[in-house]
């Protein structure tokens, strides 16, 4: 084979190989942001599962607030139901009492149903605190694996980069100056393998007679339709089916 064309076929794989790495690399901000915000959003459903479970203590706390000042009054009532004089006063009273006395039980209602809530709430609190932990888990084992990804995909870009150089470098500046015309015109993909009469990238079909010469894979010869340069590769071999 043409040497220089040789030479190609590894800077192009190399070139590729790095666009790959690099457009991994490229990725890991934004999968770290994902491990961030799906981190944030439980974070923030156990925020609300514990706000709601406080608010609802706080009104339970007013509500037996309100429940003994009437209860204090009931007691000052049944007080004073002695010292009235006619019987006028003391069913005014009577009923008076007994108004308080519906306003106690609708309260003792309404701290037993909070307290009913409470409970539920507080079991909600403890499984988001269990989802919680497990998102941290989570988060910390993703973020490691992630980071380890994220060290040998640059270690990779380095070692691939340092290759397409040390290749570039062998390669005529006539023939580079080539490889990077296509390539910036192309995708970044300046070589393609010629296979079954056509070129394996853009699938037009080659002359034969150019195909022919292809095949010596002697020369640096460029596809009619889409310029890469081309090269032969044989079409791998068809392995037989078992009878
Ligand atoms: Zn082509």
């Amino acid at each position: 084979m043409n040497a220089d064309l040789e030479r190609l076929i590894r800077l192009q794989r190399a070139e590729t190989d790095l666009r790959r790495v690099e457009g991994e690399l490229s990725e890991v901000p934004r999968r770290r942001a994902d491990l961030d915000a799906a981190l944030a959003a439980e974070k923030a459903r156990l925020e609300a599962a514990r706000q709601e479970l406080a608010g609802g203590q706080k009104a339970r706390r007013q509500h037996e607030g309100e429940l003994q000042d009437l209860e204090a009054k009931r007691s000052r009532l049944k007080g004073q139901l002695m010292e009235v004089k006619t019987n006028k006063e003391y069913t005014a009273m009577l009923h008076e009492i007994e108004a308080v006395e519906r306003d106690i039980r609708a309260r003792e209602d309404q701290i037993l149903s909070e307290m009913e809530r409470g409970e539920t709430l507080a079991v909600e609190v403890k499984r988001e605190e269990d989802l919680y932990r497990q998102a941290e888990e989570r988060h910390r084992t993703q973020g490691r694996a992630l980071d380890e990804r994220a060290r040998a995909l640059g270690e990779q870009a380095g070692r691939l980069g340092a290759e397409r150089d040390a290749v570039a470098a062998t390669v005529p500046p006539g023939v580079l100056e080539l490889f990077h015309r296509v390539a910036r015109l192309r995708g970044g993909v300046a070589v393609a393998a010629a296979q079954d009469g056509m070129c394996q990238v853009c699938h037009v079909k080659l002359r034969p007679q150019m195909y022919v010469d292809l095949k010596r894979n002697e020369e640096i010869m460029q596809c009619p339709a889409c310029n890469r340069i081309l090269y032969y590769e044989p079409a791998p071999p068809v392995v037989a089916a078992e009878p």
